[in-house]
């Protein structure tokens, strides 16, 4: 087994940490993600991690005084740690220490510790390997969880008993499930159980953090083998029930409806092949959460759920809230993208009209492609000519969006003719028959009766207006 790595060491920072380090007397290693993904071979990312074995921020004080150019050091004194940017690498020092938890909080009591007490404290195996700075050993490995190995067999395992790792800090249930999606590994056996065991104590962790972490899930080419982890453990049931309410499929009168909760997971797959707009992705996870509360059955319809998507948009609002997301355009996006969710599909299953795209292109503005990756989606059926009838649908109404807009420019509408004008051509006060002419121009607007041009909307409300008995202001 290879015990050097010194070409992992490539990055100039290295040597300016090694020689600073010498200076100071203290030993210091780079470990967690770095080492981890320098074995595996993944892409160079833009953070390194420093232990020090003394005070983290002295030893980045030191590399700064080291480098060519003048640097900036962060400094997190509460923390014990400090930052410094070094071109476009951002550089973490930390001091190592030893942890204790309490059980209310994942904030730990931190003493000064050995590198040991350090990798002790670290969530997964993989993510304990360290590399020495140190003149004398440069580039050697330090695993003493065998971490190596588990690269080597793709397992991620907790170095500690799983039971206290995964209760000191419950996040890193999170983060076990999160690193098994997205380095395609499995999270052994005795971890996974720890997970189901321990599910409730997530309940300790702000919304925020498991957001960063569902994020990281979803931001992967496969989120679902995150989250059916997450199902599995019963994390998601604490995390988001408004998905594993999902997941039922009910008999009556020998008519079922399709699982919501796996066609959703499906849909968020399909997803990934074709955005990588994370708010897109939590739109196609949330898309079908009205259906649970509201399911319907009747002789003659069977199954229903009227108004899914309205009801799905409110939920969406509550979940943000819940989870401390943010409660901004983002979400009235994800919102939005709900509520219209099963608007291309309604279309496309029928004969496609120019008004009907003129009215979605309207109605969706300028996320009317963000609609339409997320209905494209949405098409799970395993009935190979409906699938293709609907796609060929879709692209029809995709080339119909592009005329309508070429002619007709309703995204983003403008009315031709203002308020005020109209309230000064026929000498108006605000009232209720300026608004029935404005409505009354963008339905003819959108129902193809009249081009969207001045001209054209000047003629059509005149003739409405004569009929609302107005008159034409000539003083
Ligand atoms: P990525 O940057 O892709 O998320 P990473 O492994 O670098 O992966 P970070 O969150 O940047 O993860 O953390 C750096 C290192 O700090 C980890 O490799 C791990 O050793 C340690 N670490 C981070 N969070 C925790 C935690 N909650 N519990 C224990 N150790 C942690
Ligand atoms: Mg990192």
């Amino acid at each position: 087994m290879k015990t050097n790595y010194k070409e992992a060491l490539q990055h100039p920072i290295f040597e300016v940490v090694s020689r600073a380090s010498e200076q100071l007397h203290i030993d210091s290693y780079v470990i967690g993600g770095f080492v981890r993904d320098f074995i595996l071979q993944r892409d160079f990312k833009k953070d390194i991690d420093i232990v020090a074995v003394g005070s983290g921020i002295e030893l980045a004080l030191k590399v700064a005084d080291l480098l060519p150019k003048k640097t900036k050091v962060q400094v997190f004194k509460n923390y014990g740690t400090a930052m410094l940017r070094f071109e476009d690498t951002e550089i973490e020092f930390v001091g190592a220490r030893k942890e204790s938890y309490q059980f209310e909080s994942r904030n730990p009591v931190v003493e000064n510790g050995t590198l040991e007490d350090d990798q002790n404290r670290r969530d997964f195996t993989i993510n304990a390997l360290a590399l020495s700075l140190n003149t004398k050993t440069y580039g050697d490995l330090l695993d003493p969880f065998n971490g190596l190995i588990d690269i080597e067999n793709k397992t991620i395992k907790t170095p500690l008993d799983p039971d206290i790792t995964f209760s000191d800090d419950p996040l890193r249930m999170m983060r076990a499930i999160r690193f098994a999606n997205q380095l395609g590994f499995d999270i052994e056996t005795a971890s996974l159980e720890s997970i189901e065991r321990n599910k409730e104590r997530i309940g300790i962790i702000s919304g925020e953090r498991i957001v960063e972490e569902l994020n990281k899930i979803l931001s992967t080419e496969t989120p679902s083998i995150g989250f059916l982890l997450l199902y599995k453990t019963g994390l998601l049931h604490l995390i988001l029930p408004e998905l594993t309410a999902l997941n039922q499929v009910e008999e009556i009168e020998g008519q079922t409806h399709k699982n919501n909760f796996y066609h959703t997971l499906e849909v968020v797959d399909n997803i990934c092949k074709n955005t990588d707009d994370v708010w897109l992705r939590w739109a196609a996870l949330l898309h079908d959460i009205g259906k649970a509360p509201t399911k319907r059955f009747n002789k003659n319809q069977g199954w229903t759920f009227h108004g899914h998507e309205f009801l799905g948009g409110k939920m969406v609002k509550k979940i943000f809230e819940r989870l401390h997301m943010p409660l901004n355009h983002k979400m009235k996006f994800v919102q939005k993208m709900v509520i219209m969710s099963s608007r291309p599909i309604v279309l496309s299953q029928d004969l496609v009209t120019d008004s009907a795209v003129r009215r979605l292109v309207f109605d969706a503005g300028e996320d009317v492609e963000s609609l339409m990756i997320l209905c494209a989606a949405d098409i799970t059926t395993k009935n190979p000519v409906k699938f293709k009838k609907y796609h060929g649908n879709f692209e029809i109404v995709r080339k119909k969006i592009v005329e309508v807009e070429e002619r007709d420019h309703v995204r983003n509408f403008q009315p031709p003719i203002t308020g005020e004008e109209i309230m000064e051509l026929f000498n108006l006060k605000p009232s209720r028959e300026i608004g029935i002419l404005k409505e009354a121009i963008k339905e003819a607007i959108l129902e193809g009766e009249i081009p969207n041009e001045y001209d054209a909307a000047y003629a059509f409300m005149m003739n409405k207006a004569q009929k609302l008995g107005l008159k034409i202001n000539d003083c």
